[in-house]
């Protein structure tokens, strides 16, 4: 079965044939460096995350770019409030953004171009539209002329003649029924000017329209036309109908070939409200003692065009789930194998890691289903520890066990959770130079048959959450958490 997507602009499930072979461009809208993300705004870069890993896992060569709005009315009205330049108040926002992303493991896109780093080739895409008659000045501001578009609103499928053509409307944000044309570039205010967000243009000083801004940066980083282009699916309208109709309007090509949108978050069941209370970040999470690998396992368990319900119990769940499966990588890891097995073994993980990555790659094939490729986890999951236990009988060749554990790291290399958890769990070096010491202890107290002193060391050590497994091959010790 071919790789398939869901495209928001003809709403059917594609098969993925990107422009040129081999080769991936992807865009997803990043945030508005204004605030801390909410969990909500970082479902959406898990999402870009987990596209972005499966399509190298494919064997992709891609190229991920992922903005930062560092100018709009938000971020100008934050660095007004604390008496700042735009710069400086949006810096620390960019910091916060990595280490919540880092938090949740999401591999590092390969350009986060800033808005305010591109003006010159929007100022240059806004001469382009001018010339052909897509755009008009108007009260030292300039505007989209979407009248002069004739496939508006193919993206959103907003009726157009609903809308009140030849009215305009300032603002980044607006509703489905505010079908209007809109600002290009936005005459410079006194606010503009306090925080230096001011650009000197043939229309005069001013500063770019939040929308223009995608355009710009995603056709710079990829070219006019490019295979993917991501986002939440608040951004369908007006954002990404905007991006098309400037974009193409000013090129005469089509911009993105695949729009992919992800969906909302809810928080015990109702939206995200700060009038509810409900608002949580992933550093409020994290204060709480909630791991990124948790959340990220949450995210898993739901396609990312579904509505996911975020509770704590949910979490909890997740939390254990990520525990059972990096126990199992362990035991199975730790498992010393048997090298010159009885060649009338039938080499059952073999078979059961295959099955696992064939699972694996049809549901991700089918348009990202990660909680179908979780059930393909845990099929492989419950095969070792069943192997494992039945180890007296039949013991695991060498070769089996590499299979297995190869099969699970290949997985996980695109779900992210137990390189997560791991990272999450990085035992300090003093702990483990006190481990190895007990375990040598113990080793010590075993040869000289004391086995009460040897229990009572496996007792302290289990108090810290080690666990020892004595293998053929000597002990072999793992953090259980
Ligand atoms: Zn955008």
């Amino acid at each position: 079965m071919p790789l398939q997507f869901y495209n928001t602009l003809t709403r059917r499930l594609e098969e993925f044939v990107p422009l040129h072979e081999g080769r991936v461009g992807m865009y997803v809208c990043g945030p508005t460096i204004y605030a801390t993300p909410h969990i909500g705004n970082m479902r959406t870069f898990f999402f870009a995350d987990v596209l972005h890993r499966y399509l190298e896992y494919r064997g992709y060569e891609v190229k991920f770019v992922m903005n930062l709005t560092d100018v709009d009315g938000k971020t100008i009205g934050g660095a007004l409030r604390q008496g700042v330049s735009l710069q400086e108040y949006t810096e620390p926002f960019a910091r916060l953004l990595f280490e919540n992303l880092d938090a949740l493991g999401v591999e590092r896109a390969d350009v986060y171009p800033r808005a305010t780093h591109y003006v010159p080739q929007m100022v240059e895409l806004i001469r382009r539209l001018e010339e052909r008659g897509l755009a008009y000045k108007a009260d030292g501001s300039v505007y989209f002329d979407i009248s002069e578009f004739p496939e508006y609103g193919k993206l959103s499928r907003v009726d157009v003649s609903a809308g009140r053509r030849g009215e305009r409307v300032a603002a980044d944000e607006y509703e489905k029924g505010d079908v209007r044309d809109f600002a290009l570039w936005k005459a410079a205010k006194p606010e503009d000017e306090r925080v230096g967000a001011v650009w000197d243009t043939p229309w005069g000083p001013g500063r770019p329209g939040w929308h223009i801004e995608c355009s710009v940066m995603s056709m710079s980083e990829l070219g006019e036309t490019f295979d993917i282009h991501g986002g939440g699916v608040d951004l369908i309208f007006p954002h990404h109908e905007d991006e098309i109709a400037q974009s193409e309007g000013a090129t005469g090509r089509p911009f993105a070939r695949y729009w992919l949108h992800s969906e909302f978050l809810l928080m015990g069941g109702e939206k995200m409200a700060k009038s509810l209370g409900n608002v949580y970040s992933l550093q409020d999470l994290l204060e709480r003692g909630v791991r990124g690998s948790s959340v990220r396992y949450l995210f898993l368990t739901a396609h990312y065009r579904s509505k996911l319900n975020f509770t704590f119990e949910a979490l909890a769940a997740s939390a254990e789930a990520v525990r059972r499966l990096r126990n199992t990588r362990d035991r199975l890891r730790s498992h010393a194998a048997v090298l010159h097995p009885d060649p009338r073994d039938t080499p059952r993980l073999q078979e059961t890691a295959a099955r696992a990555l064939g699972a694996f790659r049809a549901a991700m094939d089918d348009d990202l289903n990660t909680s179908v490729a979780l059930s393909a986890v845990w099929e492989l999951a419950r095969d070792v520890n069943a192997r494992l236990d039945e180890l007296g009988r039949s013991p695991i060749t060498e070769a089996e066990r590499d299979v297995a554990l190869e099969a699970l790291e290949r997985i996980d290399g695109v779900l992210g959770l137990l390189s997560l958890a791991d990272r999450e769990q990085a035992v300090d070096p003093e702990l483990s130079a006190w481990v190895e010491e007990r375990v040598a202890a113990r080793q010590q107290a075993r040869r000289e048959r004391d086995f009460a002193r040897a229990d009572a060391i496996r007792a302290e050590l289990a108090e810290r959450g080690v666990v020892v497994e004595d293998t053929p091959a000597g002990p072999r010790w793992a953090i259980s958490t």
